[in-house]
């Protein structure tokens, strides 16, 4: 209900008033202005994963354009004095219009970033991407065992199933699997997805359990303190040392907790967007920051 009344406010809004609220989440719209913040961020103790902002094409051609975008980032990147890894979405490569261009696009990404002796992780989208993003991830991960990472999402009540079929399917020797494991962010229907929240925090902390006992390396991607804490007892329990896990969080979100963790002795990476396409990634932040809807409520007022 609160969503829907929040994406009814943003879409009757002005999109310099939307930028207004959005900038704290986004880097900018530069290679150079990603480029700065990781480099606060990484004074600050904390790492990056660096995510061009793009999704859902609906023009097949432009997955050229992004490809290219995404390998001059890595060239920029790599040259500069910031350090990080990198994020994408592939439906910005055409993923539900022609997956075998999607393939190449993304492979052409990760060969950039592995000859780097960089990283990239795909991010999981909604429910009708997952059998194809976990396809790509399978393909791929054979080719760049060490370079390539993929994004679960605890609300899918598919995700215990998954996970076991990836552990079953890749030879962890090999190279352990790597997850960034999340709630979830996509409306999805009652019968695909957990809707209320704290059967979607008990799934996170199975899907974190499963992950730590078999040997994945996993980025805890969460603000929810008390996720972190549940978290936090997880990995003592395992043992597990700096080199399994790591807490990450979105660029302008919980900024002092993130500290908090980082002076704890935790390893923490932000994800950090940039780009012209930030308006579909800003709307998903803003209705996820409560104490924004009432300022906007009352810009809409202004306004009106
Ligand atoms: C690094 C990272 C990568 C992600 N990648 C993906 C992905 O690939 N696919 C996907 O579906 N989802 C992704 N997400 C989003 C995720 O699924 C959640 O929607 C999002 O993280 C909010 O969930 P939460 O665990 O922080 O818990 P919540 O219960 O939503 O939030 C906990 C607390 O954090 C604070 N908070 C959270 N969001 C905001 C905000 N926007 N502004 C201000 N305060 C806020 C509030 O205090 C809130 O009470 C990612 C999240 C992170 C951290």
């Amino acid at each position: 209900m609160l969503n829907k009344m929040i994406a009814h406010t943003l879409s009757l809004l002005p999109e310099e008033l939307i930028w207004y609220f959005s900038k704290t989440y986004i880097a900018g719209e530069s290679v150079a202005d990603a480029i700065r913040v990781s480099r606060e961020l990484n004074n600050n103790g904390a790492r990056v994963t660096v995510d061009l902002l793009g999704e859902f094409i609906t023009d097949i051609e432009m997955a050229a354009t992004y490809r290219e975008a995404y390998l001059d980032l890595i060239d920029q990147f790599a040259a500069s004095p910031a350090r990080g890894n990198y994020s994408l979405k592939p439906t910005m490569f055409g993923l539900l219009i022609d997956p075998d261009k999607c393939y190449a696009a993304v492979r052409r990404i990760v060969q950039a970033a592995a000859e780097r002796d960089s990283f990239v992780r795909i991010d999981m989208e909604d429910s009708q991407c997952v059998d194809l993003e976990l396809e790509l991830f399978n393909r791929l991960k054979v080719e760049f065992p060490t370079n390539l990472g993929l994004v679960l999402q605890a609300y899918l009540k598919r995700t215990p199933h998954d996970l076991e079929r990836l552990r079953r399917n890749h030879n962890a020797k090999e190279a352990p699997l790597n997850f960034r494991l999340c709630k979830g962010i996509y409306v999805e229907p009652p019968e695909l997805a957990f809707q209320d929240m704290s059967k979607i925090n008990r799934a996170f902390i199975e899907n974190l359990d499963f992950m730590l006992n078999n040997g994945m390396y996993v980025g805890i991607a969460t603000h929810d303190r008390h996720l972190i804490e549940q978290a936090e007892r997880l990995i003592s329990h395992y043992g597990a040392g700096t080199d399994q896990y790591e807490f990450q969080m979105l660029y302008g979100v919980t900024p002092r907790l993130r500290q908090r963790i980082i002076a704890s002795g935790h390893k923490m990476r932000v994800y950090v967007p940039f780009g012209a396409n930030w308006f579909g990634y800003a709307t998903r932040r803003l209705k996820e920051n409560p104490t924004l809807v009432k300022h906007l409520l009352r810009a809409l007022l202004i306004k009106g």
